[in-house]
C-alpha cells in the first residue's frame, strides 16, 4: 500500500492503492452515459451490501448528510423521535433533530455499556414515536448496541428504526430483509459516510430506505429540505445521466472501487475479519496492562477506546506515535485525555495493527510504562496471523 503512515483512528481509514487509482482516473462529465453506468453500477452495489431492492443514495456529503437524510424524509415539525444514544455519535441526532422542530426523547447508555432494552420497551410506552435512532457502533465508546434485541421491540411500537452505521457499514451486518424477533422486525434505514469501513476518503453520504420508509417520506407534504430531500435525488438514482446537483464524479469511482472490493471479499469473511481485529488488538493491549472501556461482549470489531494506564501523557502518548507512523485518535468529552481509540477496520490489515501493537509498546516503555511486547504480540498471533510482505 501507498500508505506512508497507518492512519488507525475511528475514520477516515487506510486507503488502498486500487481506490487511490481510481480516484486519480481523468473527471468525465456528471451526465457521460459511461460515467452514468459507473455511477449505477454503485448504487446498485450498494443495494447488494444492504440486502435491499427498495432505494439507496449516494451523494456528495459526509456521514451527517446521511443522518439529516434519514431524519428529514421520515420524520416531520412535531412529531416524535426516540434517540437511543450510545455516546457522542448517538447524541448527535438530539440538535439534528431538534433543528427541523422535531419533538425528540433520549434514552442513553452509560458511556461503555448498551442501553437497557427494558428501558425502551418503557419509553415507547409513553409516547407513539415516528421513528427511533440507534448508532450500530459508537465511535465515542467502541460499543457496539444491540439491535437484534432493539429492531423488534421498536418495529412493534410501530416505529420506524433508523441504524446508524457510520463506523459500522461494511464491517458488521446490516441486512435490510434480514427478520429479527417473532415478528420478523426489518430495519428501515441505514446510513454511513465512506471513510469508515468501507475504506475510502471522505466525502459520500450513503444511505439505504426500505419501502417503509420510503412510504413515510411519500406521506410527508413537504420536508424542510432540498438538497437532502430524497425526491430529488431519486430520477438520478435510477437513471445516473439526470441531473439534480452534480455528484463527485471522482469520489463515485473510488466508491465503486471500493465497494467491488468489499463485495468480493463477501460480507460473511469481513464481518469474520473484523471481529478478529477486535479480539485480538484488545488482548494485546490488555497484555500491555491497559484496559478497554467496554466490556469485551459489547466491545466493537471495528474500533476500540482503550483507556490509559496511570501516568501516561495522551497528547505525548499520541505525538510519540505519529513519530513512528501511527495516528491513533484521542477519546471524546469527558474521556479526554484518559483514553485513546484506535480504529481496525477497512482496509486496515494485520500487518498495520500488529506494527501498531509493537511502537505502542515502545512508546509506553518510553513514558516509563514496563510492558513486554513479545507477549502483546503473542497474544495478538493467538488470533491474528501476519502475511509475510
Ligand atoms: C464518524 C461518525 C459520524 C459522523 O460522520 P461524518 O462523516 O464525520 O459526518 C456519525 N456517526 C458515527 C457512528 C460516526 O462514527
Amino acid at each position: 500500500m501507498a500508505n506512508k503512515e497507518y492512519l488507525l483512528i475511528p475514520g477516515p481509514t487506510p486507503v488502498s492503492d486500487e481506490v487511490y487509482d481510481a480516484l486519480g482516473r481523468e473527471t468525465m462529465g456528471h451526465t457521460d452515459p459511461r460515467f452514468a453506468k459507473i455511477y449505477k453500477n454503485a448504487i446498485e452495489m450498494t443495494k447488494e451490501l444492504f440486502n435491499t431492492d427498495a432505494e439507496a443514495y449516494v451523494i456528495s456529503g459526509s456521514g451527517t448528510l446521511a443522518m439529516e437524510m434519514a431524519i428529514v424524509n421520515t420524520v416531520s415539525k412535531g412529531e416524535r423521535l426516540l434517540v437511543i444514544s450510545h455516546g457522542f455519535f448517538g447524541d448527535r441526532f438530539i440538535p439534528l433533530a431538534k433543528a427541523f422542530g422535531i419533538e425528540v426523547d433520549v434514552i442513553q447508555a452509560e458511556w461503555g455499556k448498551q442501553v437497557d432494552v427494558k428501558e425502551v420497551v418503557n419509553q415507547l410506552k409513553q409516547h407513539s414515536y415516528k421513528a427511533v435512532t440507534v448508532t450500530h457502533v459508537d465511535t465515542s465508546t467502541g460499543v457496539e448496541s444491540n439491535i437484534a434485541e432493539l429492531i423488534p421491540v421498536v418495529k412493534r411500537a410501530g416505529a420506524l428504526f433508523i441504524l446508524d452505521g457510520v463506523c459500522a457499514t461494511a464491517a458488521l451486518e446490516e441486512d435490510l430483509s434480514k427478520g429479527y424477533g417473532a415478528d420478523d422486525a426489518k430495519i428501515d434505514v441505514v446510513l454511513t459516510g465512506s471513510q469508515k469501513a468501507i475504506g475510502m476518503p471522505p466525502g459520500l453520504a450513503i444511505i439505504a430506505f426500505s419501502d417503509e420508509a420510503i412510504a413515510a417520506r411519500e406521506q410527508l407534504a413537504e420536508v424542510p429540505a432540498y438538497y437532502a430531500d430524497i425526491q430529488n435525488w431519486r430520477k438520478v438514482m435510477d437513471t445516473p445521466t439526470a441531473y439534480f446537483a452534480t455528484p463527485p464524479v471522482n469520489l463515485i469511482y473510488a466508491y465503486e472501487c471500493a465497494m467491488k472490493i468489499v463485495l468480493n471479499e463477501g460480507m460473511e469473511a469481513r464481518i469474520k475479519r473484523h471481529e478478529n481485529y477486535g479480539t485480538a488488538i484488545r488482548r494485546a493491549l490488555i497484555a500491555y496492562g491497559m484496559n478497554p472501556l467496554a466490556k469485551e461482549d459489547v466491545a466493537s470489531p471495528t474500533l476500540s477506546c482503550i483507556l490509559y494506564p496511570e501516568g501516561i501523557d495522551d497528547a505525548l502518548f499520541r505525538e510519540k506515535l505519529a513519530e513512528r507512523g501511527i495516528i491513533v485518535a484521542g477519546a471524546l468529552a469527558h474521556l479526554a485525555g484518559k483514553a485513546f481509540r484506535i480504529g481496525h477496520m477497512g482496509s486496515t490489515t494485520p500487518q498495520m495493527l500488529e506494527q501498531a501493537i509493537c511502537h505502542i509498546g515502545e512508546v509506553l516503555e518510553e513514558l516509563g510504562h514496563k510492558v513486554t511486547i513479545g507477549a502483546a504480540l503473542k497474544a495478538f498471533r493467538e488470533v491474528l496471523t501476519v502475511e509475510k510482505v
